[in-house]
């Protein structure tokens, strides 16, 4: 198939598809847009079952970087890349640093960073050889950041859809308890919440049984919990046909990246009367911090700030889905692609 072709081709400025036969690296990234400032995205690895499969992540993962950092105020644009492998067995200094001469040779379009199978270590072996690497040790693990971002998601939407301001006394599914669910985990445990949690890793779940009280099931069975919100925290995807007439939840919000399979299932998710708190609007905690690096200024007060604001930013987007009766992820994506429509006719 042709890239597009792809359906999750979306004008893309840039694809750069990145072969070192030598170092076993077959990488690719995607540049989505530039309008606002340089892309910046992390680097994930995975062992991708076809290249198509990664091809479309890439696309999908890059677009929603684009949408982030807009809706977060960011002047960044959005990119993201991948590498094909299993970061178990494959990764190693030569990949990375073979990797790391790709993103070097884009001469600052693209800024890349951590992401699933790629740490902190690895993002430190990447800086030694390109210049475009962000959320360094300096700026420190993203997971508390992106966490207290999505638990100020999920305190904006129990205001709109309850009238609430307290999470006192209501019950929580977590899917995924690994670096940014155990904080949400924390958050929400402190908050005065119930958990129920569901990780495929059983040391995962058995730590948020043990430091917040939470009760662990199997992860089959995390959709169907009698629950006021359901917070994705694992991977993407797991909004679909299958798992949206399973949910009891009235809220779905979560930090995983591209949590509906398709668009189409934001509107299902509307239908069904559930407030969906969009992925990449609640999960840019992370970002706000780790873009520090790129900017060479940080400031842990103002990140603070900033990710407090996404309380704000949230339920603009809830009110104004509401008053356009239009489902929230439709809303969110039309808001960030005029703030970067109007970024580029400023330009002109
Ligand atoms: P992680 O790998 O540390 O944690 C994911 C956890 O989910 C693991 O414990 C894993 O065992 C579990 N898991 C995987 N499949 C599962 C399933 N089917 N059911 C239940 N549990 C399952 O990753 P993370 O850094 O915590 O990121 C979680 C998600 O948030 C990812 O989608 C990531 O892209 C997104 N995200 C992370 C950040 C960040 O700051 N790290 C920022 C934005 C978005």
């Amino acid at each position: 198939m042709s890239i597009f072709d792809n359906s999750e081709y979306d004008n893309h400025e840039q694809v750069l598809f990145c072969r070192d036969t030598d170092a076993g690296l077959f990488a690719i990234i995607a540049i989505h847009d530039t309008t606002l400032g340089p892309a910046a995205g992390g680097c994930r690895m995975w062992p991708y079952a076809s290249v198509d499969d990664a091809v479309t992540d890439v696309l999908r993962l890059s677009q929603a970087m684009s949408y982030k950092n807009a809706l977060a105020d960011l002047p960044l644009g959005g990119g993201k890349s991948v590498i094909i492998g299993d970061s178990n067995k494959d990764k190693n200094e030569k990949l990375l640093t073979s990797f790391a001469q790709f993103v070097q040779r884009l001469g600052g379009q693209y800024y890349t960073a951590e992401d699933v199978g790629i740490g902190i270590n690895d993002v430190e072996v990447l800086a030694t050889t390109s210049d475009y690497v962000f959320g360094l040790a300096a700026t420190g693990d993203p997971s508390p950041f992106t966490a207290r971002g999505c638990f100020e998601g999920i305190r904006a939407a129990v205001k709109h859809k309850r009238g609430r301001d307290s999470l006192e006394g209501l019950t929580v599914a977590v899917q995924g308890v690994g670096n940014v669910g155990r904080y949400v985990c924390k958050n929400l445990y402190e908050a005065g919440t119930k958990l129920i949690v569901a990780d495929v890793n059983a040391e995962a779940a058995a730590y948020a049984v043990e430091k917040f009280g939470a009760t662990a099931v199997t992860p089959d069975k995390i959709y169907s919990q009698d629950v006021d919100i359901f917070s994705p925290c694992a991977m993407g995807g797991i909004l679909n046909d299958d798992t949206i007439p399973q949910l009891k939840a009235s809220i779905v919000a979560g930090v995983a990246n591209n949590q509906l399979a398709e668009p189409r299932h934001g509107r299902l998710l509307y239908n069904k009367g559930v407030l969906y708190a969009p992925d990449y609007v609640i999960n840019a905690g992370g970002m706000l911090n780790a873009s520090g690096d790129i900017f060479g200024q940080y400031d842990i007060n103002q990140v603070m700030e900033r990710v407090t604001r996404l309380y704000n930013a949230t339920l603009r987007i809830f009110e104004m889905a509401k008053q356009k009766n239009q489902p929230t992820n439709e809303v969110a994506d039309d808001m960030a692609r005029q703030k970067i429509a109007t970024g580029r006719s400023s330009k002109k």
